[in-house]
């Protein structure tokens, strides 16, 4: 896989990039001795349904679509399951969820920094993960005594399919 993946194409075959996903999730479940419950799981594959970020209501909803009853406290532990493992990123300016797209199976790392480039049309976002920006930024805050909990930039804008329509 590409270390800067491009942009995600409308008309990519996404069923690869989720059923991936899914698959390098049970990976690193496994490996880390936890469970990717059916409610995980199923959580896991309503946010990799596509690249625009997914608020919890409507995950609740899909859940529920056909007549289920979970409840939006299993939705939110659910969701706190897969952001502690690394799985799903949380956008904070949507709050909303998506799946993350640099999962190694190997690094057993959980939470990573991250930089998102979110379209305003289309509400795709795609993970960056540059090295040098995050070196750069660790640094540049850290120059300022500051303790950073997490780092997820988000950087709204247009995506060259929507730029170039
Ligand atoms: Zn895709
Ligand atoms: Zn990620
Ligand atoms: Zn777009």
């Amino acid at each position: 896989m590409a270390k800067s993946a491009s942009f995600p194409k409308p008309d990519h075959d996404h069923s690869r990039c989720s059923a991936s996903a899914l698959r390098k999730a049970e990976t690193i479940c496994a490996a880390r001795k936890v469970r990717l419950t059916d409610i995980r799981r199923d959580v896991l594959e309503i946010v990799w349904k596509s690249h625009v970020p997914v608020g919890a209501y409507d995950i609740l909803a899909q859940l529920n679509a056909d007549g289920g009853r979970t409840a939006p406290m299993a939705v939110y532990r659910a969701l706190e399951f897969l952001m502690e493992n690394g799985l799903v990123h949380r956008l904070a300016s949507l709050n909303a969820f998506i799946g993350c797209a640099h999962l190694n199976a190997e690094s057993g790392e959980g939470h990573h920094a991250a930089q998102f480039l979110i379209c305003r049309a289309c509400g795709t976002a795609a993970e960056l993960e540059s090295a040098p920006l995050t070196r750069a930024l660790t640094q540049a805050v850290a120059e300022r005594g500051f303790t950073i909990d997490s780092q997820i930039v988000e950087i709204s804008g247009l995506c060259p399919h929507c730029a170039a329509l």
